[in-house]
This record gives C-alpha cells, structure tokens and sequence, in this order.
C-alpha cells in the first residue's frame, strides 16, 4: 500500500488523531458519527479536548518514535489538527500508515517564508515581503518595502503570537527583539477593507470541495466573528475561492486546508496564511452546512467521497475567548444560538474555549 493515498476504510475503522486540541476534539466528534473510532496521539493529550471524546489516547512525545509506531500499528489511518507537528514525525508514521496531509504540504505551511515562496511562485499574490534572520535584515526589508510593515517568525506564530508591528520609528533591533531574535519574515502592513479565508477539502482521488469564502473580523490578533458568506463582490469571493483551490492542487492536499486573505479596498486579494487543517473560520459549518470541515477531514484520510458543502443557511459564528466562555448560561437559555464548548477546565485569556453559531436567512 502507499502510505500517502488513504485507504478506503469501512465504518468501524480507528483514525489516529496528531493533537488533542478542539480541531482534533470536533473532528472526533464527526468521525463518531460516521461510526469511526478516534486515537488521538499528543504530548499533552492527557483530559484534553480530544481525549474526552476519542475512544483512545497516548501520551508521548512528537520524537518517540517506539511510541509513534505502536499509535501507527494500532489506528487505520492518521491525519492531525495541528499544523506543527514535526515533519519526521509524519515520516516516520508513514512507514506504517498512511498519513494526510503529508510531509511535503506541512514543510511548506510550517515555514512562513517557504508558504510565502510557494503561493507566490504560483503567480498569486501576496504582501510584499523580505525573509529576516538578523535585526540588520529587519532595517534592510523595511527600508525597501516601507516604513509600515509587520514582523513575524517564521515558524510557530499563531493568534497574532510572535508579531511585531514596525512603523515610522520603530527601531528594528526592538522589533527583532519582540518576535525572540528567531528568523522571521518582513511583511508590508496590507490595509485591507476586509479579512476573508476559504476552506477546501480535497480527496486522494484529486476531487475537490470548496466552502464559501467568510469574512473574519479579529481582536487582539485573535478571531472574534466569522460571518458566512463574506460581504464581498461576487467576483471577489469566486477569486478567494479560485486561489484556495489552486494552492491545494499545487500542494497535493489530501484533507482540508484553509486560505487566509486580505481583500484590499479595490477588491484584490491577497493570500496571508494557510493552515492545513480544519480551521476556526469553519467552525460555521457545522451548524450551517450539509457536511462540515470536520466530517469533510474524516471522509478524506478515509477514502471516502466527499461530503456536499451545500449552506442551509448563512451564519455568524462567534468564538468564547477566557471568560467570555462564563457566559454559557446565557449562551443556553436563548434560541436558536449553537453553543459549542470545548472542555477546557481553565479559562485563561486569549484561551479559546468554545463558539457560538447563529443561524441566518440564506442570501
Ligand atoms: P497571522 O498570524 O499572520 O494570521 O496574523 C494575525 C492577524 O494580524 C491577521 O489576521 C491580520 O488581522 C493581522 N495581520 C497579519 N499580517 C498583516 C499584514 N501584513 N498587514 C496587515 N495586517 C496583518
């Protein structure tokens, strides 16, 4: 057997789960109602989102590889909500198993400046940008882009984690300073009339379902609403579309990803992020949709054909962020608001604890 094409496996069948957060937590929860059985496999998978639903968990570490290859002999198949685990890790379960998305696509996301390189590469654009290793790097790009720009790592930012805004004045060697004097990526600052982002789900069979771009308003760095459909021109969101469709053709995608853009105010788009994996901004589809991301991932990594992504209604979707996630009392007691809450005991700040979807008229 390949280990990169999934198999096409039966309810009953065990999915290995890479992560224990709420992406691997829903998940779970959508491969149960297929019938199938979750493994989750993390360092921290001890009471987390995913294990409380998952039929089994292992604790251990991305590098242990014994413990990797019994998790690998025990499941059917392995995909992962969390875009960062190591890309030998993957290597090293695919000897057994296969596992979706692959290697190749997670280098490509893990990296900053390698995902900035690939879309560009593919003649879609994004803000300029400069890759930094040093703070005389960070003078350089920001000389030549422009004196507003944003400094990111290159590797596991995440929630506006690992930014640094520079401006007129900024000294560099702070701005290097704040992201942890790691190699980052100089981007110019986009003023953007809106955030979008479209979630793609693509089979081993190369077919390929996209749900409608949505529009994501932040706060603090972190996702505050996702209103489906995005308010935008048609024509804005067939391109969102087009450039999420296109960048998981060119990566091989077997399982969902999600494309992060800005839309300027003459409606170009412009590609920011990409995460191979369920994301926040789908969370919608759930309550909004024939099949959500979810069971989309789940019918992927098993072979299955892919669900319809037909909207059954349009959505507002707002996550609970620390104590927001107190008010769930409230959350139950008023109609029509879906409340989902992902098990974490502590509510920290800027913690995601759970979101809440209300149901629209369909435009
Ligand atoms: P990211 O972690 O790259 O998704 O960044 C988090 C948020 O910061 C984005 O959703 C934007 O709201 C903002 N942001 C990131 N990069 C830029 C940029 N180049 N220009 C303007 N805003 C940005």
């Amino acid at each position: 057997m390949s280990a990169s094409l999934p198999p096409r496996l039966a309810p009953g069948a065990t999915i290995g789960m890479l992560g224990a957060g709420q992406l691997g937590r829903m998940t779970a929860l959508a491969a149960a109602r297929l019938g199938y059985r979750t493994h989750v496999y993390a360092p921290d998978a001890a009471g987390s989102p995913c294990a409380q639903v998952s039929a089994a968990a292992t604790i251990a570490g991305w590098d242990d590889l014994a413990a990797l290859e019994r998790f690998a002999r025990s499941v059917d198949a392995v995909t992962l909500e969390w875009e960062n685990v190591p890309v030998a890790t993957v290597e090293h379960l695919r000897r057994f198993t296969s596992v979706n998305p692959g290697p190749n696509l997670l280098s490509v996301a893990q990296d900053r400046v390698k995902e900035k390189s690939f879309v560009n590469a593919l003649g879609i654009a994004t803000a300029p940008w400069r890759a930094a290793g040093s703070a005389d790097d960070v003078a350089r790009a920001v000389a030549e882009i422009g004196p507003r720009c944003v400094l990111k790592s290159t590797r596991l930012g995440y929630d506006g984690k690992g930014q640094a805004r520079i401006g007129e004045g900024t000294d560099p060697a702070e701005a290097w300073a704040a992201i942890g004097a790691v190699d980052g990526i100089v981007e110019g600052f986009v003023t953007f009339a809106c955030e979008v982002s479209v979630i793609v789900a693509r089979g081993g069979d190369g077919a390929m379902v996209a749900y409608p771009a949505v529009e994501n308003r932040h706060k603090d760095g972190i996702l505050d609403v996702t209103l489906a459909p995005a308010r935008v021109a048609p024509e804005t969101a067939a391109e969102a579309e087009r450039v999420a469709r296109r960048i998981a053709e060119a990566l091989d995608l077997v399982g969902v990803l999600a494309v992060e853009m800005f839309v300027t105010a003459d409606g170009a788009v412009l590609v920011n992020e990409m995460a191979p994996r369920p994301h926040n901004s789908g969370h919608w589809t759930m309550d909004a949709c024939a099949a959500s991301q979810f069971e989309q991932l789940v019918r992927a990594v098993c072979g299955l054909p892919l669900g319809s992504v037909e909207r059954v209604a349009d959505a507002e979707m707002t996550n609970l962020i620390g104590e927001d996630a107190l008010r769930w009392p409230e959350l139950m007691a008023e109609p029509g608001a879906r409340l989902h809450l992902y098990g974490k005991a502590e509510a920290r700040p800027g913690r995601k604890m759970g979101h809440v979807t209300r149901l629209l008229p369909r435009t």
